[in-house]
């Protein structure tokens, strides 16, 4: 990583997580290389180091964004091809439990996916036991199972697309501070950051959770909803086979999976304005709660380590992605939720289109744009 403060780039990207990196490998791919993308920590060391590492086709809640899924599994099953890097993807499935309060929201979701070709079995509750004899479906109405999805190694994903970036010329500037955006009669002139300025006509803010930060320097409201989730991971415990599924209990938004001999689990939707990842007891206190009602077994588990991160979610669930109205020079990938590892290479090609063409074959980018939103 070159530590020297380049002082002009043709394009300067805020943010070294999913979505930033796989933008400069895009750019980079479609001939734009004189790209400076600036770090304030280390490559993916915001919310991309801190998810559940889960690729999924069964997280599309509506049409638009399981389209999308579609198009990123493909993308991440030719990745070690593309990039030259392995990405340890192990399809174990991917089990949804609804209790009464749930159930009818997740039929037509099963449908909807069915419709699309996706993989996705209906399970009665007499089946679910019989095929995962360690979970408690007395208040289950129904499941979900899809047997495509699994955990990879977001590691890798973001390595690979900076190794190849940087192949291609792209800087990376691990430990700069990107500090304000300065403009010229409505046009971006230059990033500011706190080792110097970088003369720029174009900026993309891929600050994940910090976007609503850098926004604000150019003007812009952008409404993300930053939102605390925390993530327990477990000494290894025999009970649990190695190829169990991730299961998702819908009533209490709490998911476990099998990770090396442990299982990791994840909950939490806390508003989180101030991004801070402390991990509260009570958190901890819920997530074994509802690991021990719905997995008897986890009573015997043992805390190995735990986690929180930030998952920058919109009101709609739709990314934000596109020009910022007013301004010439500014655009943006953010607002990426819950999906930001799995959508990282739809969010890099939709830049890389827009940049080239103002459009892209993928998906009418239009209904991802600011203006969607009535800020004032
Ligand atoms: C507990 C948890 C579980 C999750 N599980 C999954 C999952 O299984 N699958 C999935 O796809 N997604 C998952 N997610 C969501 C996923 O982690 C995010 O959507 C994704 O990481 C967002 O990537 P990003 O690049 O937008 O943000 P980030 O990874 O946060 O990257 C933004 C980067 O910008 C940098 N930055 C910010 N401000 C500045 C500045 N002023 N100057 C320089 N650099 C700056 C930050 O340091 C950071 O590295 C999960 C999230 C959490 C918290």
């Amino acid at each position: 990583m070159p530590m020297t403060l380049p002082h002009t780039a043709d394009l300067v990207i805020i943010g070294a997580g999913a979505i930033g990196c796989s933008t400069a490998w895009h750019l980079a791919q479609a001939g734009i290389t004189n790209i400076v993308v600036v770090e304030m920590g280390q490559v993916g060391s915001g919310s991309s180091s801190k998810s559940a590492s889960m690729l999924s086709l069964q997280f599309g809640r509506d049409e638009t964004m399981a389209r999308l899924a579609q198009h990123a599994y493909v993308r991440y099953m030719r990745f070690e091809e593309e990039i030259g890097v392995p990405i340890d993807f192990r399809p174990i499935g991917w089990l949804n439990l609804a209790t009464a309060a749930e159930a009818d929201a997740l039929r037509p979701e099963a449908a909807m996916l069915q419709s699309l070709g996706i993989n996705t079995e209906l399970l009665a509750p007499d089946e679910i036991k019989r095929r995962y004899p360690l979970l408690n479906v007395d208040d289950i109405i129904v499941g979900t199972y899809g047997p495509d999805d699994g955990p990879f190694d977001p590691h890798m994903i973001l390595w690979g697309y900076v190794k190849r970036a940087s192949q291609h010329g792209v800087r990376f500037l691990q430990g700069v501070k990107a500090t304000g955006i300065t403009q010229r009669g409505g046009r971006v002139t230059a990033v500011e950051t706190d080792a110097g300025t970088i003369a720029t006509p174009l900026v993309i803010n891929a600050a994940g959770p910090w976007a609503i930060e850098v926004g604000r320097w150019a003007g812009l409201d952008i409404p993300i909803l930053n939102s605390a989730r925390s993530i327990l991971v477990t000494a290894p415990l025999a009970a649990v086979p190695a190829d169990h599924p991730f299961v998702e209990d819908l009533s209490v938004e709490w998911y476990f999976r099998p990770e090396i001999d442990g299982v990791l689990m994840g909950m939490g939707k806390r508003p989180a304005p101030d991004l801070n990842t402390a991990t509260p007891p009570a958190m901890i206190d819920a997530m074994i709660d509802a690991a021990v009602h719905r997995v008897p077994v986890l009573a015997q588990a043992e805390l190995l380590t735990a986690w929180t991160g930030i998952r920058p979610l919109t009101a709609d669930g739709y990314p934000i992605v596109g020009a910022a109205p007013g301004i010439d020079g500014i655009l943006l990938n953010c607002g990426w939720g819950g999906v930001g590892i799995i959508m990282a290479p739809i969010a890099g090609q939709l830049l890389a289109d827009l940049v080239t063409s103002g459009r892209s074959d993928l998906v009418d980018v239009g209904r991802f744009s600011l203006s969607r939103f009535d800020t004032h």
